[in-house]
């Protein structure tokens, strides 16, 4: 079993502040907050439309609230991050490093296309989970992100593009389903403040005892798309540490229940490492393990870090790796990763702090 720095599977580790941030609230909590201030219930609404519509970063940019208010409500947080940095990739991936009110950074990637603009967002500083072959993981793990923190990622990137968010994919830093209740809430939030299709916005999450099931039963209709990697426990264990206490039988169950209980379809996530999970014997043993599976197989070809050497397989390999899958009645495709030149791609994001 992981553990977190508060020992709690769904510990909200909030960062140290004196009140909680505004955004991540609905409607109705901003209602009742501006009451508590003696204002009158409509700048509720108000205070909705500038925080997740106009995408406000203090009381003080709202200038249809009173100039006195305003003044007295300086230090109120809404809870936006700063831009520390942006690096910008030739396929026009941006990433961003963002900068908390502790001083810690994370990173954020927004993925332009003709008819999308995707986010992938973090949901950890850091990640406990040591994958051997994501470079996040080998800078240990901080704390997990505020509600507000994963909301305002979206926004940001939202206002960077100067366009609306159409998808948002948790493959950022971070491993989700142990930060479950902030992510639920902020995926709530997304869908309800933001505007959001739940169908448009993928959980990724390497598999936590009991947590897929948990997440089920919110009955969200957000994607699930599962790291699997291997084809067999022992290969998994080799390359997830965290397998050991989570065998695949039990994995693989609980994504028939999620299936069962959201009507959903799952992802499985295969990152396509040379020599090692990517032979002729694993496409079987994979098709094997996923027949008569409500599900879809994405492979992700290896994005090289410093840390290791692994390699990422040639196109050719790639592709017999593919058809053998298809040939099988297994639904398949290859996700060449965006954003690779400046780090951005998966398994590329690392966690930073700059001093206050
Ligand atoms: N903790 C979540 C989100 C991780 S990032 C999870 O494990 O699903 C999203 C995907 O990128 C995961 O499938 C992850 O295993 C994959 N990934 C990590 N490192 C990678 C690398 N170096 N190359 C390609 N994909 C990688």
């Amino acid at each position: 079993m992981v553990s977190t720095t508060n020992g709690s599977l769904d510990g909200a580790a909030l960062p140290p502040s004196t009140h909680r941030p505004l955004l991540g609230m609905t409607q109705a909590e901003l209602t009742a907050w501006v009451q508590t201030q003696e204002q009158p219930a409509y700048r509720g609404k108000q205070l909705h439309q500038w925080i997740y519509g106009k995408g406000a970063r203090s009381l003080a940019d709202i200038t249809v609230f009173p100039k006195t208010w305003r003044q007295t409500m300086e230090q109120t947080s809404i809870g936006r991050s700063e831009i520390h940095h942006r690096s910008v990739a030739p396929d026009q991936t941006v990433k961003f490093l963002l900068r908390l009110d502790d001083g810690h950074i994370i990173e954020t990637v927004g993925m332009p296309t003709d008819k999308r603009l995707t986010v992938c967002v973090s949901s950890q500083i850091g990640c406990p989970m040591a994958c051997d072959f994501c470079a996040t993981g080998k800078g240990g793990f901080i704390r997990n992100l505020a509600t507000h923190e994963i909301v305002d990622q979206v926004l940001t990137v939202q206002e960077a593009f100067k366009e609306r968010v159409s998808n948002i994919v948790f493959m950022g830093m971070g491993e989700p389903l142990i930060n479950a209740q902030n992510v639920v809430h902020a995926v709530k939030c997304l869908n309800q403040d933001v505007g959001i299709g739940q169908r448009s916005i993928t959980i990724s999450t390497v598999g936590i005892p009991g947590q897929i099931r948990r997440l089920a039963q919110h009955h969200l209709q957000v994607t699930l798309a599962v790291s699997l990697h291997a084809s067999n426990q022992s290969l998994r264990t080799q390359l997830i540490p965290s397998a050991q206490q989570y065998p695949l039988e039990d994995l693989i169950d609980e994504c028939r229940e999620y299936i069962a209980i959201t009507g959903r379809r799952v992802t499985f996530e295969y990152v396509l490492l040379a020599g090692l999970n990517d032979c002729e014997e694993h496409a079987a043993e994979l098709s094997q393990l996923l027949r008569g599976f409500q599900s879809h197989v994405n492979l992700i070809p290896y994005n090289p870090i410093d840390e290791v050497d692994y390699q990422r397989p040639s196109r050719q390999r790639i592709n017999q790796f593919t058809d053998r899958l298809k040939a099988s009645g297994v639904a398949v495709s290859v996700r060449y990763s965006r954003g690779l030149e400046k780090d951005a791609a998966c398994g590329q994001l690392r966690a930073s702090k700059i001093d206050n």
